[in-house]
């Protein structure tokens, strides 16, 4: 448990002591769903947001909603990066999940990335407009300026959303409020 992120060995230590100690069902049950979450949920087949795995195969709720604009494509780096911009509730596109940034120091170079997929939706859905959502970090910087080399020649509208989330910060602890107004300021990259 101590392996989970934000827990130490003392948390760890303390979780474990109390399910021993608390009522033996609710460590049963829980014991059940992580067992299960595995298999029920998965990453998206498309974008790379959670979704329920049906026959083998998963699609999001933000994928399979036919009102959403799938035009518009919005570039974040991570799951929590989604659900923080779905929060402010003014994205009507679509997603890409990139799983991971750019970062020199950590060995993550260009190819560790998925833009051979980021491409192939581009031109497959016929998007117009790519987002760059990428935090204002060293990493999200680095990792913009690459999807603006690597997407220019697409023929796309390419924008980076306003800052207003502060640099060196997480997306997922920018308050809804700070999240919509980056996104309704973004600039052309
Ligand atoms: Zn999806």
């Amino acid at each position: 448990m101590a392996r989970l992120p934000g827990v130490g060995e003392k948390t760890a230590q303390r979780y474990v002591l109390w399910l021993l100690t608390a009522d033996e069902s609710y460590a049963r049950a829980l014991g059940e769903a992580l067992s299960a979450l595995r298999d029920q949920l998965g990453p998206c087949a498309r974008c790379g947001n959670i979704a329920e795995i049906c026959d083998g195969s998963a699609l999001c709720s933000i994928c399979l909603d036919t009102k959403r604009d799938g035009k518009t494509l919005c570039v974040v780096a991570r799951v929590h990066d989604l659900m923080a911009i779905e929060r402010a509730g003014s994205m009507r596109g679509r997603y890409f999940v990139l799983g991971k940034l750019l970062s020199p120091l950590e060995g993550i170079g260009p190819e560790d990335l998925p833009i051979e997929r980021l491409l192939d939706r581009i031109r497959r859905d016929g998007v117009t407009e790519v987002i760059v959502a990428t935090p204002p970090s060293v990493d999200g910087e680095a990792t913009a300026l690459l999807l603006k080399r690597e997407v220019t020649p697409l023929d796309v509208t390419l924008t980076r959303i306003a800052s207003g989330v502060p640099h060196g910060g997480d997306l997922e602890f920018a308050d809804p409020i700070t999240m919509g107004r980056a996104l309704a300021g973004r600039r052309a990259l």
